[in-house]
C-alpha cells in the first residue's frame, strides 16, 4: 500500500511539472511533444518493469538483511533514527554522483545511459526515460551501496522517493525565475543545471553530475550555470536525427555494434 501512495504522489507532482511546463517553458522544443511523450513513457514502462522484476528482488530483500544483521557502515553506530536517514540518503546521493560519472566514462556503461541523452528534448518525461539495460547494469552496484553503507528498507524507500522527485524536477522544462533558481542550485539540482549536463557539447556535459542534492558539483568543481538555456543544442552528437531517436532504434541502441 505504501508504494501506492508513492507512486500516486509521483504521478501527482508530475501532473503538477507538466502543467507548470506548459505555462512557463524553458526550452524551445524541437521534437513533437506527443511522440516523444509516448516514446519516453515506453521506454518508461519497460524501465518500471525491469525495476519491479530485477532490481527490487535483490535490493529490498538485501536491505532487510542489512537491517536484521546490522551490516554496513552506519548501522555500526547508534544514531537517532531521523540522523540515520539523513546521513543514509546523503551518502547514497553522493555515490549515486560517482555512479552517474561512470555511467559516462566507461563505454560500456555509456552505451546504455546514452538512450537517456539522445532524447532531443528534455522535460520531465525524460526522467523516466532510462534503457532497461540501464537499470538492469545498475543492480550490483546499487546492491553495493545499500550494503555498504547500511541502508535498510525504510530509509531506502526515502531515498527512493527523494531521487524520484529530484529527477523529475529537475529534468523538467520550467523556466522558474532565474535568481530564485541561482539560490536553490546551492542545494537541490535544478532544470537549467541539468538542462547543461544534457548538451550535446562534451565541455557542457560532463558537468553536473548529481542527481539529488547539488553539493556534490560543487565539491568536485563540476558544477555549472553559466551557459543560457537558448544556446545548448539537447542530445548527443551524432545521434541527433529524429530517424536515430525512434523507438526501435534507441531500444537496441546499447546492443549495437557489440562484439
Ligand atoms: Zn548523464
Amino acid at each position: 500500500m505504501k508504494n501506492f501512495f508513492r507512486v500516486a504522489f509521483s504521478l501527482a507532482v508530475l501532473a503538477g511539472l507538466v502543467l507548470l511546463e506548459r505555462k512557463r517553458p524553458l526550452r524551445r522544443e524541437r521534437e513533437s511533444k506527443l511522440r516523444r511523450n509516448s516514446r519516453n513513457l515506453i521506454v518508461a514502462s519497460l524501465g518500471a518493469l525491469t525495476a519491479h522484476f530485477i532490481e527490487s528482488p535483490v535490493v529490498r530483500p538485501l536491505a532487510h538483511i542489512v537491517e536484521r544483521k546490522r551490516l554496513g557502515l552506519l548501522k555500526q553506530f547508534t544514531l537517532p533514527r531521523p540522523l540515520e536517514i539523513f546521513a543514509a540518503v546523503v551518502l547514497m546521493d553522493y555515490t549515486l554522483y560517482l555512479w552517474h560519472v561512470l555511467t559516462h566514462r566507461i563505454p560500456f556503461l555509456w552505451r546504455f545511459h546514452a538512450v537517456h541523452h539522445v532524447d532531443l528534448d528534455l522535460d520531465a518525461s525524460t526522467a523516466l526515460r532510462f534503457h532497461f539495460g540501464e537499470l538492469a547494469v545498475s543492480v550490483p552496484y546499487r546492491a553495493a551501496q545499500v550494503l555498504l553503507i547500511g541502508v535498510d528498507a525504510e530509509t531506502l524507500s526515502y531515498w527512493q522517493m527523494f531521487l524520484s522527485l529530484s529527477i523529475l524536477f529537475h529534468h523538467s522544462n520550467i523556466r522558474l525565475p532565474r535568481r530564485a533558481e541561482s539560490a536553490l542550485s546551492w542545494f537541490l539540482v535544478t532544470p537549467r543545471m541539468h538542462g547543461i549536463h544534457h548538451s550535446n557539447e562534451p565541455a557542457e556535459a560532463n558537468t553536473n553530475w548529481s542527481s539529488g542534492l547539488a553539493c556534490w558539483d560543487r565539491i568536485h568543481q563540476t558544477f555549472r550555470l553559466d551557459v543560457p538555456q537558448e544556446q545548448i543544442c539537447i542530445g548527443v552528437k551524432d545521434i541527433d536525427t529524429e530517424e536515430r531517436v525512434r523507438l526501435p532504434v534507441i531500444l537496441a541502441q546499447p546492443f549495437r555494434d557489440l562484439s
